[in-house]
């Protein structure tokens, strides 16, 4: 079996991010499967590639996510064009447009599918340029799962184009604002760096967030959108870390996390429902999100050989506790390696 080249790791330092701490209060030994691969790679080659792969697997449900974003964002950019260069397009040339983009999304649902399908994972064969589902990896039969998949994703877009928010946006659009729509099939790593180095406790944290759509109404006066196609957690916080997040990005960017005079209004909104949580930042929601990163960071440092950032280098791999939770086990795409890694 011939496995592919892999590179030496490429140096990085420190980061955090929602989707991380997340991920590291879900189970510490995902966080380490997922963030410090390279560390087996000595001692358990075999389990290293293993790992390398299962990182790059998503379930179907995570796709149906991903694609619900791709979908969304090339008919916001569509519609960003259409209102732009006020082209005269009638009901019908829309509609035909937008069902271009549904069927677009639909094969390639169906052709990455089928590529994850005939994919040998445990052979490691065209793994490094593939498209795989953790499904099939584990051997799961989900073909019956895939229309359904490709319903939902174009059922989101459906949804989002009925709801009022569709003509919020094409207002947007046409008043001149500057808009930004999020390229998520291409993100830009580096455009995601938030500068917290002149922040106490994060000098060498590189701290990472984008949101799906953002307008400039005026110099003091902006508007943060951010898509979830996961299920309303009613419970949460009207205004989430994630959103608290980006309102200091824009903040660090004017330079200052001042507040005054300044008025961010962010949202989260449910594709499913095309419900919105969120409102209008206030300070203390920035100093909070800024107390919050500093304690995460502070978290994330003692899981590093000498707490060190720069290096970022993982104490062993059994100080990382696996949760108890055997619910969260069952969906867990690192489940074969973390039975078969002692300790
Ligand atoms: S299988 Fe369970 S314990 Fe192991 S990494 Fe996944 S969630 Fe954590």
């Amino acid at each position: 079996m011939a496995y592919p080249t892999y590179q030496p790791r490429t140096k990085k330092t420190l980061s955090w991010s929602n989707t991380r701490i997340t991920l590291l209060q879900r189970c510490e030994r995902k966080y380490y499967f997922n963030y410090y691969t390279f560390a087996l790679k000595d001692q358990y080659p075999e389990l290293w590639k293993e790992t390398l792969i299962l990182k790059k697997l998503k379930s179907l449900e995570m796709r149906i996510g991903e694609k619900s974003h791709y979908l969304l964002s090339d008919y916001l950019h569509l519609l960003k064009k259409w209102t732009l260069n006020a082209e005269s397009i009638t009901d019908e040339e829309r509609e035909t447009k937008i069902q271009e983009l549904k069927n677009q999304i639909k094969s390639e649902m169906e052709e990455e599918f089928a590529k994850s399908q005939s994919t040998d994972f445990h052979g490691l064969e065209g793994y490094f340029d593939g498209f795989g589902l953790s499904e099939h990896f584990y051997g799961e039969n989900v073909e019956d799962q895939l229309p359904i998949a490709i319903q939902k994703v174009q059922d989101n877009l459906d949804r989002f184009i009925a709801s009022p928010r569709n003509g919020k946006i094409e207002n947007y659009f046409s008043s001149g604002h500057l808009v930004y729509v999020e390229h998520p099939r291409n993100s830009n790593f580096e455009a995601m760096k938030v500068d917290v180095s002149k922040i106490e406790g994060l000098k060498d944290i590189t701290v990472m967030a984008a949101p799906d759509f953002g307008v400039t109404i005026s110099n003091t006066d902006y508007i943060i959108l951010d898509w979830k196609s996961g299920k309303e957690d009613i419970t949460a916080d009207e205004i989430s870390n994630q959103l608290k997040v980006y309102a200091l990005k824009m903040l660090i960017k004017k330079g200052s996390t001042n507040m005054e005079w300044i008025r961010i209004e962010a949202h989260e909104v449910y594709l499913q429902s095309m419900n919105s949580h969120g409102g209008i930042l206030k300070q203390q929601d920035i100093d909070d999100i800024i107390t919050r990163i500093q304690t995460d960071v502070a978290a994330q440092k003692s899981f590093l050989i000498d707490e060190d950032p720069y290096k970022n280098e993982p104490v062993d791999y059994v100080i990382f506790r696996k949760t108890t939770n055997a619910k969260k086990c069952e969906t867990c795409t690192f489940k074969d390696v973390c039975q078969k890694l002692e300790g």
